[in-house]
């Protein structure tokens, strides 16, 4: 599956924040063969269709569709200059679908910041500078040889001339991602720059509460997402019963774990979607990408459905609500028969027909 690279300065609260992601009992109660390694935290994506589902359809229990974090430890600065556990460090971003950023904004005079001090742009910089270095390095080495073979290959300049106009973005010191370069001609080349990255503000009660200083920084980062959350406060929430954490998080004026944020930012950062099945056993999001057709959905559940696949029995999750059953959305000719060339819809609730 698809998952998001944890990168961050040291002492800017990435362990806190991956403990927290780590130490979530609903998985291991929802998938108890699920082997899950300790550098990965998964996390449900919180969708409150599913209970309602459940409840239409008396489904035993709800299997909601999970995020995965992967926890990459390691340097930062001078990662690009390459040795041992600077190349680990880029490696495993090279890994991940998606690069997950944590800042430091919040104020603790306890808790030491490597540069001597808090500021959020910077730290988003030198890490946006080691991997814009790492790219165009890989550039300087690729370029050449793009030449040569675009100058027998006339199939290859598109290729050559991709690699041409990243190495100028880079130049600039901007990441192709945020410049919106279109990462398919560059994905032979396996460059950093070129994931979506989603910035996770570590902040304190002051920032939380600061919708102007809120709005600066997630303007500072745009396109990319930005989340904003006190990863103390989330690995506080996880020891409480349900309603302490209501309390706690209405003490510092949040109406949601900053946790279910941060799975809904990182879900639609890796361009995800999810369709809903459910029936007496199980109510469950399934994660399709963005765009995906009828039959890739029926994919997910089984290859067969996708070879298979007849059509799809589609109600939008709002009207089977509004009808209250399968049966009278049904009636009210609010179930449609879509086919191989439907593109899946947020709120899909799906019955497949295929062959086997
Ligand atoms: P890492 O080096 O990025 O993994 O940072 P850690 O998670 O180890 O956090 C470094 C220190 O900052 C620890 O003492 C944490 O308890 C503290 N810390 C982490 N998050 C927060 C926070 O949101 N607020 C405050 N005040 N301290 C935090």
């Amino acid at each position: 599956s698809l998952t998001l690279g944890i990168v961050g300065l040291p002492n800017v609260g990435k362990s806190t924040l991956f403990n927290a992601l780590t130490r979530n009992d609903v998985l291991a109660a929802n998938y108890p063969f699920a082997t899950i390694e300790p550098n990965v935290g998964v996390v449900p994506l919180p969708d409150a269709r599913l209970g309602k589902l459940a409840e239409i359809f008396t489904s035993d229990k709800i299997l909601p569709a999970t995020v995965s974090f992967v926890d990459i430890a390691g340097i930062v600065k001078g990662a690009s200059e390459g040795a041992g556990l600077g190349n680990k460090f880029l490696a495993n971003i090279r890994e991940s679908d998606a690069i997950c950023q944590v800042v430091r904004v919040f104020d603790d005079p306890d808790v030491v910041h490597v540069d001597g001090r808090i500021d959020a742009a910077s730290d988003i910089e030198t890490i946006a500078t080691e991997l814009v270095l790492a790219d165009l390095q890989t550039l300087e080495r690729a370029i050449p040889r793009l030449e040569k073979e675009a100058r027998t290959h006339k199939d290859r300049r598109p290729a050559l001339e991709a690699a041409q106009q990243a190495q100028a973005v880079l130049n600039e010191g901007r990441t192709l991602f945020q410049a919106g370069l279109d990462p398919a001609p560059l994905r032979e080349l396996t460059l950093l720059t070129t994931k979506p990255f989603l910035y996770v503000f570590n902040a304190d009660e002051a920032v939380l509460s600061d919708d102007a200083r809120r709005k600066e920084l997630a303007d500072l980062v745009a396109p990319a997402q930005a989340v904003f959350l006190d990863a103390k406060v989330e690995a506080e929430l996880l020891e409480l019963d349900d309603e302490s954490a209501a309390e706690l998080l209405a003490s510092i004026g949040q109406d949601e774990p900053g946790l279910a944020q941060l799975a809904r930012a990182g879900f639609s950062t890796l361009g995800l979607q999810t369709y809903l099945t459910a029936g007496p056993k199980e109510a469950r999001a399934w994660t399709i990408p963005q765009g995906a057709t009828a039959p890739q959905a029926a994919g997910v559940i089984h290859t067969d459905f996708e070879r298979g696949f007849i059509k799809a029995e589609i109600v939008s999750f709002d009207e089977l609500v509004a009808a209250g059953s399968m049966n009278a959305a049904k009636s009210a000719g609010k179930v449609r028969m879509e086919g191989k060339d439907y593109v899946m819809q947020d709120g899909d609730v799906v019955e497949f027909r295929f062959n086997v």
